[in-house]
């Protein structure tokens, strides 16, 4: 695939709707999009583009008569395959050394840049992200691998001298690969979630096999064309395709894997930590979900609040594990802050995400669907109010996908399972509290913890948040919300309890090191060549 749009430098920061040129781009890459889509792909398994039997396709949630692509319904004997030629292609990475590997990753983090248009184009048919949100999760990607490059380059390779016990001695710590690591990404950053965490694994020096969600197949397998076409050697990396059950089950249970990253759904995520780890311990990165809280309290700018809960909560359509979906305002201000958050609700402009006006565009499958409709119908069986939404854009185009409206909920008890349980659909919540303390203790009544918000004015109330929060990622009087890490080197991103295995991040300065493990080397005599 060619360029064909200039490059911008684009962050969340920088990403601006009313940006004529950024939206003419965007305009030129839809319409080269729609020309690729119904494309059939294949795995790659070594060097071999295997296009298998069986194909499953993948159908726009925006027009479900549109198919975006085809790929092969994997086996277990593909996956055997693409493990055996990561093995046999691990020494050779290994010893290439950190330096030509940074060479390559690089190279594929800028064509991933050039090309920032034409991927974010394909991301919006294949997800239904907006244009904003799909350009941000492209350049994330290649960020990301740019971070990661630069985080090994700054520790030199992970080498680190030791004490000696005479001068004929060197010691050495040096951080080493594993082998051969399993990615499984999820549908809802389908570029950024497969490419950041299998970029670590490489540059760490390990190879990779990849498995996308089968919601978004075809972002996973663009990062794998740039990073071929950037230079990695056969073997590397490889991308097998199919269902969680039988391919990722194969993933899960082969010995040949040397340690799995994993991002998705707490239950997926927990399954997989157990089996993985059955017969012996093996590293495993489990990211996973989220029923992230947000506090209002009486002294905060509600503005400020409702703007930042609304960014949060219904960017996306709530499909981001980052975002809010359960909010605790103090009762005095209760009924003004809940008007404001309706208000803005209603604001929000639904539709065809390829259009540039349209904010937030169709949920991910029909069953996401479902999960919307059977908690406005539960919210309101119990007792609950509907400030806003509550409805599915049944009429004209949108008919054709699946088009929830973005849905304020009010008077559930708070231990009701709406706040309990993460539905990732634009759905809050809110709960009134008497005091911070109270809104402390039910924000972290959870048995996740991702990212977590506060609203107010005075400064002894945040402080009291900043201590007492149990959440990975925190925001204070964020107008925009939790976005997911904001970017890589600005937030680190990573969750506590049943939201994170490892209690480290991606995004931040500690990722690379958790693809790698420590060896001790001490050498009598001449000092050994630098790693
Ligand atoms: P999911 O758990 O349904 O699927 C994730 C991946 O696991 C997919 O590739 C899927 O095919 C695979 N899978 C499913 N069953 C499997 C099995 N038995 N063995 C191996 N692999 C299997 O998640 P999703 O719906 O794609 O993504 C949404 C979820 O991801 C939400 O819960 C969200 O909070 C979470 N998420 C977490 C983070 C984070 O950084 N913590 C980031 C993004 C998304």
């Amino acid at each position: 695939m060619t360029a064909t749009s200039p490059r911008l430098k684009i962050t969340y920061a920088t990403l601006s709707a009313d940006n004529p040129e950024l939206q003419a781009a965007f305009d030129r890459a839809v319409e080269w999009a729609r020309g690729e889509l119904g494309k059939t792909y294949p795995m790659l398994i070594g060097s071999e583009l295997r296009a298998g039997g069986e194909t499953f396709e993948h159908r726009s949630p925006i027009d479900t008569e549109l198919v975006v692509s085809r790929f092969p319904v994997g086996t277990r004997k593909d996956v055997h395959d693409a493990i055996a030629a990561a093995r046999h292609a691990f020494p050779a990475w290994r010893d290439l050394g950190w330096r030509p590997r940074l060479e390559i990753i690089r190279r594929a983090a800028d064509l991933i840049s050039e090309r920032q248009f034409e991927y974010a184009a394909l991301m919006t048919f294949e997800v239904g992200k907006n244009r904003l949100e799909s350009l941000g999760d492209v350049e994330e990607t290649a960020d990301l691998l740019r971070y990661y490059a630069d985080q090994m380059q700054a520790h030199d390779g992970f080498v680190q001298p030791m004490g000696s016990l005479s001068p004929a001695e060197h010691t050495r710590s040096v951080l080493k690969p594993h082998g051969v690591w399993a990615v499984i990404s999820p549908f809802n950053f389908p570029m950024a979630l497969a490419g950041g965490p299998a970029s670590g694994a490489l540059i760490a020096g390990n190879t990779v096999v990849m498995k996308p969600s089968s919601d978004a197949p075809l972002m996973g397998w663009k990062f794998v064309e740039a990073l071929r076409e950037a230079g990695i050697p056969d073997g590397v990396v490889n991308f097998v395709t199919g269902p969680g059950e039988s391919v990722g089950a194969e993933l899960e249970e082969s010995a040949g894997i040397d340690g799995m990253v994993f991002t998705g759904s707490h239950e997926v995520g927990m399954r997989l930590y157990r089996g993985f780890t059955r017969e012996y311990p093996r590293p495993i990165i489990t990211e996973m979900g989220g029923k992230n809280p947000a506090i209002v309290t009486a002294s905060a700018d509600l503005d400020e609040a409702a703007e930042g809960v609304a960014r949060s909560a219904f960017g996306f359509d709530g499909q981001k594990c980052s975002a809010n979906s359960r909010v605790y305002v103090e009762r005095s201000v209760a009924a003004e802050f809940v008007e404001r958050l309706a208000e803005r609700a209603r604001q929000i402009k639904v539709g065809d995400p390829t259009q540039g006006e349209n904010w937030m565009g169709p949920v991910i499958n029909a069953r996401a669907l479902r999960k919307f409709t059977d908690a406005v119908e539960e919210a309101r069986r119990d007792g609950g109010t509907i400030a806003a939404g509550g409805q599915v854009l049944d009429s004209g185009d949108e008919a054709r996908g699946y088009f929830p409206t973005p849905t304020v909920v009010t008077g559930l008890p708070p231990d009701h399972r709406l706040f309990r349980d993460e539905l990732f659909v634009p759905f809050v919540v809110v709960a009134e509290v008497d005091s911070l303390d109270e809104a402390l203790g039910l924000a972290n009544d959870t048995p996740y913890g991702l990212t977590a918000g506060i609203f107010s004015q005075d400064q002894s109330e945040i402080e009291r948040f900043l201590t007492g929060i149990q959440a990975g990622v925190l925001y204070v009087n964020r107008r925009s919300g939790a976005t997911t890490g904001a970017w890589p080197g600005i937030q680190s991103f990573g969750g506590w309890k049943g939201s994170g295995s490892s209690g480290k991040s991606g995004l931040g300065p500690y990722y690379v090191q958790q693809f790698l493990r420590e060896q001790s080397q001490t050498v009598m005599g001449e000092e050994p060549p630098p790693a």
